[in-house]
């Protein structure tokens, strides 16, 4: 049976209740093709500790990040989603792209996605790096959108990971209930938008496509994060599937959850639909 290919798009900050229909259509759309799970962020809502245990299933606790300089990070040793998709499988594809670089440049921080050097020269793993803290990430977002539409395109990686931090940065400039916190959410869904076109042109050959997407937190109303509010511990998983079952999770899950709970969708037993 045709494998199953998993997007995981990580849009940070985003406050699901602040994505209307009016403001991302696509993330809409996503949500009534298929499911929408909650999930509590553990404090400090910080996207260092957040994006460490909702891409690798470990704790706060168990990683040792605790804000977003990565001292005291145990990471190295603690296999991310791509990574343990590769070690199940070794015939798999992973693509990775973020323009925040603790995610994923080799030379920063974490990385939180394990750079895995051997598999990318033997070009089974690839990473798009962007520094969108120098560079602004209205820039950087729309040009990782751009490297993974055509890394989608060109090579349909078995599991992607493509990461936006848009609407994060206009929350801590402009506050969440802002215009600026809205547009960058408009900015941030057509890049979604954009990805999922990718991935509906591509199922239509057959290929079967897990779509999921998520955030580390929310934002309060004047903008900011950390705390233990619930519009900021508030996130969610989004997943919607394309010649596929979207397999059935409770209302509820526990962010350190989402990478085994996604792994376990890979597998051929998940795949009976
Ligand atoms: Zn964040």
């Amino acid at each position: 049976m045709e494998r199953l290919h998993l997007l995981l798009v990580g849009i940070d900050g985003l406050r699901l209740d602040l994505a209307t229909e009016d403001r991302a259509p696509h993330l809409r759309g996503l949500m009534a093709r298929g499911t929408t799970t909650r999930m509590t962020m553990p404090v400090p809502t910080i996207s260092g500790p957040g994006w460490a245990t909702l891409l690798t299933g470990a704790s706060h606790a168990e990683h040792g990040v605790v804000d977003n300089t990565f001292v005291g990070s145990r990471l190295a040793g603690i296999p991310d989603l791509l990574s343990l998709a590769y070690y199940a499988d070794p015939t798999r594809t992973t693509f990775a792209a973020a323009a925040w670089p603790p995610l994923v440049d080799p030379a920063g921080v974490g990385p939180v996605i394990h750079t895995r050097e051997e598999q990318r020269r033997a070009e089974r793993h690839r990473v798009i790096v962007r520094d969108g803290e120098t560079y602004g990430y209205r820039t950087t977002d729309a040009e990782i959108a751009d490297f993974a539409v055509a890394g989608l395109f060109a090579a349909g990686p078995d599991v992607s990971f493509v990461y936006c931090s848009g609407v994060d940065e206009a929350g801590h400039v402009h506050g969440a209930v802002s215009a600026q916190y809205a547009e960058a959410v408009r900015r941030t869904d057509a890049h979604l938008g954009r990805m999922l076109a990718v991935v509906d042109h591509r199922a239509q050959a057959g290929e079967r496509w897990l779509v999921a997407v998520t955030t580390d937190h929310g934002h309060v109303g004047g903008g900011g994060h950390g705390g233990g509010e619930p519009e900021v511990t508030a996130s969610f998983v989004v997943r919607a599937s394309w010649n596929a079952e979207v397999d059935p999770w409770p209302d509820e899950i526990e962010p350190t959850e989402l990478t085994p709970r996604l792994l376990r969708a890979l597998t051929p037993e998940a795949l009976r639909g």
